[in-house]
């Protein structure tokens, strides 16, 4: 009687995404001025060092007054400007010129705008009554000192670093930009716009794949090639490992003669985490770690790259950099019938309808990397025979 192998079950996306994300080690957080902050994800909390504003001042141009009625007469003292207070008291039958964002002076409670008054001479006569805080923003409307204004974990963006400087900060703990290095296999690739002889393509995986790598915060400090040879690639791949906190692999990972990345990496010293998910595209995905260093060794096919880099790559990424690791998924109802894969679950791009509800961009052949353009997200249609009927509801995965 004969025997069956048992073969374990692959991983799913979950299970693939755990097992890599356990292996991760935040890179450690380095201070950087303010200047060089966009895009990094904070390392500490940021409090406020003083009230923001931290003085109550004038949301319009017009006139600082004591609060009280309509059709008064009143001398103009003097003048507040932004950067230039009034130094003087505002006293009862006094007005003090003042512009948006200067200080209200002492002894005024409210501002007029100017399009409120008519101005005789050294005189101001106010049309409308001014009520106690007209016109006045309070010291610390915006930010009140002490407060926590920004949590550790939160990617710096225009607003964070506005919101950073005004809470008195020139510097800021940050998780350093993860150094990734982009290395491509295959005899066949060429570079872009070289004219194509027979069986030759354009490398069209290592830009995208470096260019999705910046868009998680990394910074690409390489791309290298390596033709489909043990010691070629060996070369390629030990002097990427030299420099990167992360290698990106592309082809070459798969069981075929001229596959020579997995025994490479593992000759120098790169630990297997996963070998394979049962995900469509991307089952023939290697993903290893030597030290703290991570390496993706993804498949060669361009849609297979793209989605297993979201899928992997990309929560990698943000864990090195102390943020938030956990895809933000959504779901929508499918708008069409999708065939379903009896033994992966597949990623399929998908555009949003006016509705709501999502279908396929077009062919979906992991290598139709035009099937990425226009996809607004990639629904997990899970595993199972025959369709997944229009109606049913998916989980989707930013793109
Ligand atoms: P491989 O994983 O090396 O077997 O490659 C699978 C498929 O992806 C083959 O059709 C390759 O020609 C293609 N491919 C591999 N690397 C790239 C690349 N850098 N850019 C575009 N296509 C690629
Ligand atoms: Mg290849």
């Amino acid at each position: 009687m004969g025997t069956m192998a048992r073969v374990p079950p692959l991983p799913s996306i979950d299970e693939a995404r755990q097992t890599l994300l356990r292996a991760v080690r935040p890179l450690p957080p380095v201070n950087v001025s303010v200047g060089d902050a966009l895009g990094l994800v904070l390392a500490e909390d940021v409090t406020a060092a003083h009230d923001v504003p931290g003085f109550a001042n004038s949301a319009m141009d017009g006139f600082a007054v004591r609060s009280g009625e309509a059709g008064r007469r009143l001398r103009i003292a003097g003048e507040s400007r932004a950067g230039t207070p009034y130094t003087g008291t505002v006293l009862e039958g006094e007005a003090v010129r003042i512009s948006t964002g200067a200080a209200l002076p002492a002894g005024a409670d409210g501002v007029l705008q100017v399009e409120l008054v008519d101005v005789d001479g050294d005189a101001v006569v106010l049309h409308e009554e001014v009520a106690p805080g007209r016109n006045v923003r309070d010291a610390g409307g915006d930010l009140r000192a002490g407060a926590t204004v920004l949590s550790a974990g939160t990617r710096i963006g225009p607003a964070e670093l506005g919101v950073a400087i005004g809470a008195g900060r020139m510097a800021l703990l940050a998780a350093p930009r993860p150094r990734v290095a982009v290395v491509t296999t295959g005899d066949e690739l060429v570079e872009p716009g070289t004219r194509l002889r027979p069986g030759q393509i354009h490398d069209s995986n290592g830009p995208t794949l470096a260019a999705l790598a910046a868009r998680a915060g990394a910074e690409v400090i390489g791309r290298g090639h390596a033709v489909d040879d043990p010691e070629a690639t060996r070369v390629v791949i030990e002097q990427a490992l030299d420099e990167a906190d992360v290698l990106i692999l592309s082809g070459g990972v798969s069981v075929g003669p001229h596959d020579h990345v997995k025994p490479v990496l593992l000759e120098l010293g790169v630990r297997e985490l996963l070998w394979r998910v049962a995900l469509r595209p991307g089952k023939p995905t290697w993903l290893g770690a030597r030290d703290d260093q991570l390496v993706f060794g993804l498949p060669g096919n361009p849609v297979s790259a793209y989605v297993t880099f979201l899928l992997f790559a990309r929560p990698a990424l943000n864990a090195l950099q102390g943020a938030d690791a956990t895809v933000p998924r959504t779901s929508a109802v499918l708008a069409v019938d999708v065939e379903r894969h009896p033994g992966r679950d597949e990623c399929v791009r998908v555009r949003r309808l006016a509705d709501g509800r999502v279908e396929p961009t077009g062919p979906q052949g992991s290598h139709v990397l035009s099937s990425l353009l226009g996809a607004d997200a990639l629904a997990i249609v899970p595993r199972g025979e025959g369709v997944l009927a229009a109606g049913s509801e998916v989980v989707l995965e930013p793109v």
